[in-house]
């Protein structure tokens, strides 16, 4: 934060806008929403919501040799840090949480895709990641 004057209680109450309940959900169901031109499975959530992994979203391998690859963007949306002008705004603020969940779920199927890409190439070379059947 750029604004020392302020304290976390001032910068929660310039948030009218922002529900961390339903940020939350739709960082969840952005994740379980369908891939787009990226060919990877369907993705799960394997736990329950009261597993101490709830939110863990599961990309499982094509193949059913057991892999599969773990996100929990609902961690990632309770440790983010957001840059802010030195004169910010409820509304910059608004802006920059968006932004930044949008990035932070780009980030997260490219971490996907490229753990997909590794494990075709380890564990199924004869196999292309791109191959849709
Ligand atoms: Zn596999």
């Amino acid at each position: 934060m750029t604004r020392p004057d302020l304290t976390d209680e001032d910068i929660l109450g310039m948030l009218p806008a922002v529900d961390w309940n339903a940020m939350l959900r739709a960082a969840q169901e952005a994740a379980a929403s369908p891939p787009g031109p990226r060919r990877l499975p369907e993705p799960t959530t394997p736990y329950g919501l009261r597993h101490p992994q709830a939110g863990t979203v599961r990309w499982s391998c094509k193949l059913g040799c057991g892999w599969s690859h773990d996100e929990n963007p609902g961690a990632e949306v309770a440790s983010m840090r957001i840059v802010l002008p030195a004169d910010f705004t409820g509304r910059d603020i608004g802006d920059a949480l968006s932004a930044q969940a949008a990035e932070r779920h780009e980030a997260m199927l490219q971490r996907v895709e490229d753990a997909f890409t590794e494990h075709y190439a380890s564990a199924h070379p004869a196999r292309q990641s791109d191959d849709p059947t």
